[in-house]
C-alpha cells in the first residue's frame, strides 16, 4: 500500500528560510508560485523573456532570466515543458547548482528515463499535482486541496523527504492528501494513461460514433449523447466525487440494469492487451528513444499524424454541431 502524507506530515519550517525559483510561470508555475507565497514562503519567478514574465510581475513577483533565478535559488521547482527542460537546465541551471540545493520536478520523466543529467550532490524531489494548474490555484483558495504524487530520487542532504513534503504543504496538497510514488512509476502511469487509456477512450468514442451513423442515427443526436451534451464528464466529476458505482445510481434503474448486465460481455482480455503492450514500449525505453528521434527530427510523424486526426467524420460533425449550437460564440 502507497504511503498518503497530510498536513500534519509536514513541516513548513524546514524551508521557510529557503530561496525558491519557480521556472515557468504557466499552467503549474503560476498557480505553485502564488501557493507557496500565500503560505509565507520566499518566491523568485525565472523566466524568459515572454508573456509568462509580464504575468509574474503583473502579480507581484520578481522575475529573473532563468539563470539568475537559479543563481539565487536554494530550491528549483523545473515548471517548462518536459521537452525543454533538459536544454534549459544544461544551458541556465546546471552551472550554479550547489551543494545542498534542491530541484523539484512536477513529473518524472527526464529523471526516470535518464534525460536529464545532474549532479550527485543536489537533492531531487518530486511534487507532482494530480490537478490541471488552474484547479491547483482554486483548491488551495477554496481551502480544499488536491492530491498530488510526491517522491524522493536523490537524498544527497539527508533531509529530502522532509523537503518535498513541506513542498507539498506549501502548495496546498498535503490537505487533501499526497501519495508516495517513485519518479519512474510516476513518469511510466503518466504515459501509460496518455498512450494506453487515453487511445482505447478516444477510439471507443470514434468506433461508436461511426458504428451509430452507419446504422442510421443523425450524427448531430450521436455526438450529443455520447459527449457533447457534457453529460459525460458529469458522470466523471460525480465519479471522482462520490465513487466510481455510486454515480451509476444517479441514473435510472433501466440505465444500470442494462450497463450490469453487459458489462461482463467486453472483451477485457483485449484491453489489458492492448495496454500491456503500451506498458512494454514505455518500461523499455522504447517509447522514448522513438520520441526523441522524432523531436530531433523535427517531428514531422507528428505533425502528419495530427493533421489526419483532423480529417475524420466524428471531428468534421463535431465542428458542424458547434456552430449550430452556437458553442464557438
Ligand atoms: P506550460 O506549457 O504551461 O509552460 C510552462 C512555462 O514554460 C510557461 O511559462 C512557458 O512560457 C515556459 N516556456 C515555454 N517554452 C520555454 C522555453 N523554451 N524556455 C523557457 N521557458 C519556456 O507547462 P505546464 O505548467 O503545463 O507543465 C510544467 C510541468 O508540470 C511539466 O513537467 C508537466 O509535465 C508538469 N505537470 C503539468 C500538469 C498540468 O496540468 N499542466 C499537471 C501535472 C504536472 P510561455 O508560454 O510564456 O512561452
Amino acid at each position: 500500500m502507497a504511503r498518503i502524507f497530510y498536513d500534519e506530515d509536514a513541516d513548513l519550517s524546514v524551508i521557510k528560510d529557503k530561496t525558491i525559483a519557480v521556472v515557468g510561470y504557466g499552467n503549474q508555475g503560476r498557480s505553485q508560485a502564488l501557493n507557496m507565497r500565500d503560505s509565507g514562503l520566499k518566491v523568485i519567478i525565472g523566466s524568459v523573456n515572454d508573456d509568462s514574465w509580464k504575468k509574474a510581475e503583473e502579480d507581484g513577483f520578481q522575475v529573473y532570466p532563468i539563470d539568475q533565478a537559479a543563481e539565487q535559488a536554494d530550491i528549483i521547482f523545473l515548471l517548462i515543458p518536459d521537452e525543454i527542460m533538459v536544454s534549459v537546465f544544461e544551458q541556465d541551471i546546471a552551472k550554479s547548482l550547489k551543494q545542498g540545493d534542491v530541484l523539484n520536478f512536477a513529473s518524472g520523466y527526464n529523471i526516470a528515463f535518464d534525460l536529464m543529467k545532474v549532479p550527485d550532490f543536489v537533492d531531487l524531489t518530486m511534487v507532482a499535482p494530480r490537478m490541471i494548474g488552474a484547479g491547483v490555484r482554486d483548491c488551495y483558495v477554496s481551502g480544499e486541496g488536491f492530491p498530488s504524487f510526491v517522491g524522493v530520487e536523490q537524498d544527497a542532504s539527508g533531509k529530502a523527504w522532509d523537503i518535498a513534503l513541506a513542498l507539498c504543504k506549501a502548495i496546498g496538497s498535503t490537505k487533501r492528501g499526497s501519495i508516495e510514488l517513485t519518479f519512474r512509476q510516476e513518469a511510466e502511469m503518466d504515459l501509460l494513461t496518455e498512450q494506453g487509456f487515453g487511445p482505447i477512450l478516444h477510439a471507443l468514442i470514434k468506433d461508436t460514433f461511426e458504428f451509430e451513423v452507419e446504422m442510421g442515427y443523425p450524427p448531430e443526436a450521436v455526438l450529443l449523447e455520447l459527449y457533447m451534451s457534457g453529460e459525460l464528464s458529469y458522470v466523471f466529476a460525480q465519479a471522482a466525487k462520490i465513487g466510481l458505482l455510486k454515480q451509476s445510481f444517479l441514473h435510472s434503474h433501466t440505465s444500470q440494469y442494462g450497463h450490469l448486465i453487459k458489462a461482463h460481455e467486453v472483451d477485457h482480455g483485449g484491453i489489458k492487451s492492448f495496454l500491456g503492450t503500451a506498458l512494454d514500449d514505455i518500461k523499455s525505453g522504447k517509447f522514448t528513444e522513438q520520441w526523441q528521434a522524432e523531436q530531433a527530427n523535427g517531428s514531422p510523424v507528428f505533425k502528419e499524424l495530427t493533421e489526419k486526426a483532423h480529417d475524420s467524420s466524428i471531428i468534421q460533425a463535431e465542428a458542424k454541431l458547434r456552430k449550430q449550437l452556437g458553442y464557438d460564440d
